[in-house]
C-alpha cells in the first residue's frame, strides 16, 4: 500500500517546528521507522510532515548537573556507540542492541521511539527504571516532565500534538548504581514478549532506591512496586509471588496474558543476580 498524500516542510529549528505544528494534522517526522509504516499501511494519515531531522540542537549528548542529556535526535547507533552513554547510563548501552536490527538502530532515533511510545518498547522503560525526565517544548515555552508521569496510556503521552520532545534527561550512574536488564523475544530484535529493565543502588549487601520497570505487559510500560519492596528486602521469591499485585498482562499477538506473567518471575530472578553484581 502507498501512503495518503502529504505535504512535507523542513523544520530549521525547532522553534520552527513549533510553529509549523499549529497546522492542523501536522505530525513530525524524526527516523521515520514507526511513522513510515502507520502511512503506508494507511494507520495514519497527516496532511503534512514535518521532517526534525537536521536540527542540529536536537543531537548532542552531554552530562550537566549530575544528569546526562540525550537529545532526541540522537540515533540508536549513535547511543550505542557513545562513550558518555556507556560510562553514565549503562543502562541505555545494555537496552540499545535489543532494538530491531541495525538498519533500524541506524535510523531510529531516541526521541521517536520516547515519543511513539510503544509499550513493549526497550528504551521507554529505561526511562521509567532511571527515574528519568522528558524536556519538551511548546507554543507556551519549555516544560519538563518525569517519566513516572510521561506515559499515560497506549501510545499516549504527556505530548500535545503541538510539542516537540526535545531531549531524554537521566541521572547519571554512581559508582553504587546498580542495573539489569532482561527480556524475552521469539527472535533478537524482535519485540519483546515481556521485557524488564531495573535500576538501584547498593546498600551494603541489600538494595535501595529500587525501581522495576518491565515492558511488553501493558499498555505503558509499568513499574512492579510491590515486586520492588520485597526484592529490596532480599527476598527474590517473595518478589516474584509480588509480581500477582503488580502485573495483569492482556493477552496479546504476541503470547498469552498467562506466558507473559510466567516470563515476568523468570526475568525478576535473572534481574535479581544482576543487581547484585558491582559494576565492572
Ligand atoms: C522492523 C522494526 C523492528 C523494530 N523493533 C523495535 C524493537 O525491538 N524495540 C523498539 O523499541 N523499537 C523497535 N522498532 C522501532 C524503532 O525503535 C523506531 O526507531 C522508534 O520506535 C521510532 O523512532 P523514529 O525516530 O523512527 O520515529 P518516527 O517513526 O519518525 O516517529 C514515531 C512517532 O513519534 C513522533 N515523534 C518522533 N520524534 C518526535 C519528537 N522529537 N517529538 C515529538 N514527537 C516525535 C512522530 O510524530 C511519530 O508519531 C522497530 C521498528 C521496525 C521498523
Amino acid at each position: 500500500m502507498k501512503p495518503s498524500p502529504f505535504a512535507y516542510a523542513k523544520a530549521r529549528s525547532v522553534a520552527h517546528a513549533i510553529e509549523l505544528l499549529a497546522e492542523d494534522e501536522a505530525r513530525l517526522l524524526a527516523g521515520g521507522q514507526s511513522l513510515i509504516a502507520t502511512l503506508n499501511m494507511r494507520l495514519s494519515a497527516p496532511r503534512v510532515l514535518i521532517d526534525l531531522n537536521g536540527i542540529g540542537a536536537l543531537d548532542g549528548i552531554a552530562l550537566k548537573d549530575g544528569m546526562i542529556e540525550i537529545g532526541a535526535l540522537v540515533r540508536h547507533a549513535q547511543a550505542e556507540r557513545s562513550v558518555e552513554i556507556a560510562r553514565h547510563a549503562p543502562l541505555i548501552a545494555r537496552a540499545l542492541p535489543h532494538i530491531g536490527h541495525p538498519a533500524i538502530r541506524n535510523r531510529g532515533t531516541i526521541g521517536g521511539s520516547v515519543a511513539f511510545a510503544d509499550p513493549a518498547a526497550e528504551l521507554p522503560a529505561c526511562l521509567l527504571a532511571l527515574g528519568g525526565e522528558v524536556s519538551i517544548s511548546g507554543p507556551q515555552g519549555a516544560r519538563s516532565v518525569k517519566a513516572d508521569d510521561f506515559f499515560k496510556d497506549l501510545f499516549e503521552t504527556a505530548l500535545t500534538p503541538r510539542d516537540v520532545l526535545t531531549a531524554i534527561r537521566l541521572p547519571a550512574a554512581a559508582a553504587d548504581s546498580r542495573i539489569g536488564f532482561a527480556e524475552f523475544a521469539r527472535r533478537h530484535g524482535d519485540y519483546a514478549m515481556t521485557g524488564l529493565a531495573a535500576c538501584a543502588r547498593a546498600d551494603g549487601k541489600g538494595l535501595k532506591d529500587l525501581r522495576l520497570a518491565y515492558f511488553g505487559v501493558g499498555s505503558t510500560p509499568r513499574r512492579a512496586r510491590n515486586a520492588e519492596t520485597a526484592l529490596a528486602g532480599g527476598d527474590v521469591d517473595a518478589a516474584v509471588q509480588a509480581l500477582d499485585r503488580d502485573l495483569n498482562p492482556p493477552d496479546d499477538v504476541q503470547a498469552t496474558g498467562a506466558v507473559k506473567k510466567h516470563l515476568a518471575g523468570v526475568l525478576l530472578r535473572r534481574v535479581a543476580r544482576q543487581l547484585m553484581e558491582p559494576r565492572s
